[in-house]
């Protein structure tokens, strides 16, 4: 059993967070008790108010360190303009209770979290919820990124210290979870699903949503199920989804950006002033014959030449924009220039906005980008990485018959635990009974020849009591659709379970679902 907690409200000592370490599997009947516990700490919180936005905050408080940042000192937003109007939707006084954003790799969208982590540990804003692709790196990033940005700040005062737990108790989920203020911020991955909803969340930040799996184990989305915890919050909470992201059919963070007002950065041209976004297809560059970018060097390797610009989109002026004026003309509407973000429609809900970056505004240099473009030459997998880290957009693909060359990679890079590959045809399930847990082994065929492991689902429990949770959650798994990336839904053809052990509740089991005489479909308890 798990021990009593003593919550304290208000400026509490007591490590919160350590509450739910010991809450490991979230059953019915501890989730009813969680929740309505969590409520009563919701209502026992002064109205925040806060008045700093984070932007102000954010520059003077935050410093990025050497081991973390190429560019360390006092966090200033003249280095990343664009990020500043994202950053300030999240400050407290910010009507906006949600923010989409797709970029590319390296554009500062960590560093917008972190700043909001920061503040909401400043005044006491939370339960906070961080989740990410996978558990290891949950516990990496609060280690190797929260840690230090706290003793950067000069913040660790601020962390309640984790309280003293029972000798024989991991205490690896203690790093993931830190109380401050009488709240807690927890860092997950997305396939914890008892972590996903176990607690009510105010702040929820869901890093590179396109690497989460497509369906948990017991159905269900991962962003999905976090943003449920954040319901009776309402107006007062904040949700922040980012990702690079990967390929269209499968994205997430491409129609949550559809979803919202899709924002671009506008810069003014230095030359005609006429506002444009920074477009892939306007970046002209000098080439060699073999048409490579043509790059001159010095003999000790520095680049003599400044072959990469960008041409203004009006057609009278065809200014060369060059990288090294980005400093100019990205600077923002009343901070020195006239950049700004513009909204292309209107939000499908209230309170929403949503984003688009890409590499051509973040840190990269011009040169260095047309050099991967360079590289590509015509490999898919390049071509994908080209589309997704550097133009930061959805990569379609148009491949009928890919090589093997094509298939290799793919097998290595994109075959996710979970996911249901384009290719399978028919789903089925073999469920090893225990003494104390159900294990089933969820395949897919391409063929009847053919199988892919897709999914290994344990559910501990008492088989041998038929009314154990196990059983509802092997029910679940059963019932539930798994979809493949071109949308098309299937479901499991045939569950095996053995039987020689725990023959009763096997049985039982199974007359939950139709018996089929003629069809090998079907849930049937299985002998030898
Ligand atoms: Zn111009």
């Amino acid at each position: 059993m798990k021990p009593a907690f003593k919550p304290a409200f208000g400026p509490a000592n007591e490590d919160v967070a350590a509450y739910y370490d010991d809450v490991e599997v979230v059953s019915p009947k501890n989730k009813k008790s969680m929740i309505a516990f969590m409520n009563k700490i919701i209502q026992g919180f002064p109205t925040i108010s806060v008045a700093e936005g984070l932007v102000d905050f954010t520059e003077r408080r935050r410093v990025l360190t050497s081991g973390t940042s190429a560019r360390p000192g006092p966090y200033r937003f003249s280095v990343t303009p664009y990020t500043r109007e994202i950053t300030e939707c999240l400050s407290e006084y910010s009507n906006i209770t949600e923010v989409a954003l797709m970029k590319p790799t390296q554009w500062a969208a960590t560093n917008i979290m972190m700043n909001h982590q920061l503040y909401c540990v400043e005044y006491g804003i939370g339960p906070m919820l961080y989740v990410t692709s996978d558990d290891d790196l949950a516990g990496e990033y609060m280690e190797k990124r929260w840690d230090p940005m706290i003793v950067a700040a000069g913040m660790q005062d601020y962390i309640t210290p984790p309280v003293q737990k029972k000798a024989n108790k991991a205490t690896g989920d203690t790093r993931r979870a830190k109380s401050f203020k009488g709240t807690f911020i927890r860092s997950i991955g997305a396939r914890s699903e008892s972590k996903l909803s176990s607690f009510p969340v105010r702040i929820i930040h869901l890093d590179e949503i396109d690497k989460y799996p497509v369906a948990l184990a017991g159905g269900g989305d991962s962003s999905e199920k976090a943003i449920r915890r954040s319901d009776s919050y309402e107006n007062l909470r904040k949700i922040f989804h980012t990702s690079t992201p990967k390929k269209k059919a499968t994205s997430r963070i491409g129609p949550l950006f559809r979803q919202g007002d899709m924002r671009y950065y506008h810069v003014p041209c230095p030359m005609c002033g006429h506002m444009q976004r920074l477009l892939w297809a306007q970046m002209i560059w000098d080439k060699t014959e073999d048409g490579k970018l043509d790059l001159q060097m010095d003999d000790h390797g520095h680049v003599t030449n400044n072959p990469v610009w960008h041409e203004c989109a009006n057609k009278e002026c065809k200014y060369k924009m060059r990288d090294h004026e980005k400093i100019y003309f990205m600077r923002e509407r009343g901070h020195g220039g006239k950049a700004e973000w513009r909204p292309s429609k209107k939000p499908d809900r209230p309170g929403m906005r949503s984003y688009h970056g890409n590499g051509m505004e973040g840190f990269r240099s011009w040169i260095n980008i047309v050099i991967q473009w360079d590289n590509v030459e015509g490999d898919p997998i390049l071509l994908q990485d080209f589309v997704n880290d550097v133009l930061g957009e959805e990569y379609e693909d148009k491949i009928d018959k890919p090589d093997e060359h094509y298939l290799a990679s793919r097998a290595e890079t994109d075959w996710n635990r979970g996911d249901v590959n384009e290719r399978i045809k028919t789903l089925t399930m073999g469920v090893d009974v225990q003494g104390d847990r159900l294990e089933c082994a969820l395949l897919g065929w391409r063929d009847w020849k053919e199988s892919w492991p897709v999914e290994y689902f344990v559910f501990p429990g008492n088989p041998n009591d038929p009314n154990d949770d196990c059983w509802n959650l092997l029910d679940e798994v059963i019932r539930q659709d798994f979809v493949k990336p071109s949308k098309e839904v299937l479901k499991i053809q045939v569950c095996l379970i053995d039987a020689p052990f725990e023959n009763a509740s096997v049985m039982n089991f199974c007359e939950r679902f139709p018996y089929y005489a003629n069809g090998w479909r079907g849930v049937y308890p299985a002998f030898g």
